[in-house]
């Protein structure tokens, strides 16, 4: 039985362009809207003229604002809307949903992303100042000022042929000594090939890491994303083990590839 997220209009508030691909849009109006509290949570956007969704991160939720940062690129659905002046739009969010899961024995965060996992990691460095954070952004701006201070930040630029190299960043760490948590967001093609490393090299159990694929690199608008949690949810009834529940995951992605 699916269970249809609560759904919320909203009005855009504030258009604030943060660098040549990042956008902040501020919306209020939002009757009835709660946060989860959880540091990575995600709603559903859907733009004026539009019926498939997006999901962003919320940036912050305060005062009956909500913030979300909407990276910039070249096609796309909300892209191309957050582009233009969207002052004064009505757009429909759903209710947020969250992943972010440090268990209790972690004593250091490493979190890895692109410019799209720019909202999560600043709010997981906000609200979890307690644990010694590295953070590995790899982001063609200068966002330096983006993040609050604390985190041990390295800068990556992202390669002249437009793949991103955070596989290969991640193959080569250096992991912090006893147990941590390492969260990770980006494209998915990268977050798939580090999740079987994290699984098969590295032996981090998958209460110990969480890795979002957020976008994917296809020609011209994307397909629908799949919900990872009614997959798991089944999966674990089932008695699946989490390398085979991540393996149908990434096999239903794909064949939503169409
Ligand atoms: C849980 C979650 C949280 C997210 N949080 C954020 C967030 O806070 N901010 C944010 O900006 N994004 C975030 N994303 C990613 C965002 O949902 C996708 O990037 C989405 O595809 C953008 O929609 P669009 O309509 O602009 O482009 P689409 O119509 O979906 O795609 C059009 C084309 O653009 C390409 N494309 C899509 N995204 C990107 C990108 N980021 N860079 C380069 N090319 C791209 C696709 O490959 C496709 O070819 C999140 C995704 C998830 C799953």
């Amino acid at each position: 039985m699916s269970t249809r997220a609560a759904q919320f209009q909203a009005t855009v508030r504030r258009r604030e362009p943060l660098t040549d691909h990042l956008v902040r849009l501020v919306l209020d109006d939002l009757d009835g809207f709660a946060s989860t509290g959880v540091p990575d949570e995600w709603v559903g956007l859907v733009v004026p003229g539009q019926f498939q969704s997006r999901y962003y991160t919320v940036r912050d939720f305060s005062g009956g604002e909500l913030t979300l940062d909407v990276v910039v690129h070249d096609v796309g659905l909300v892209t191309e809307w957050a582009m233009r002046d969207c002052v004064g739009d009505t757009v429909t969010i759903t209710e947020p949903k969250s992943s972010f899961e440090p268990p209790a024995d972690a004593s250091w965060l490493l979190l890895v992303g692109d410019l799209t996992a720019m909202p999560a990691i600043a709010r997981i460095v906000e609200t979890r100042p307690d644990l010694p954070t590295t953070v590995l952004a790899e982001v063609p701006d200068d966002l330096a000022d983006y993040l609050p201070a604390g985190p041990d930040v390295t800068w990556l630029s992202p390669p002249s042929h437009g793949q991103s190299a955070l596989a290969e960043v991640v193959e080569g760490l250096d992991w912090p000594p006893g147990e941590g948590y390492f969260w990770m967001a980006g494209e998915s093609a990268q977050m798939r090939a580090i999740r079987k490393h994290l699984m098969r090299v590295v032996g981090l159990p998958t209460s110990h890491y969480d890795v979002m694929g957020y976008w994917r690199a296809t020609a011209g608008r994307q397909p629908r994303a799949v919900d990872p949690g009614p997959l798991w949810r089944a999966g674990k009834a089932a008695g699946k083990s989490d390398e085979q529940i991540w393996a149908e995951y990434d096999a239903a992605r794909e064949a939503s590839d169409g």
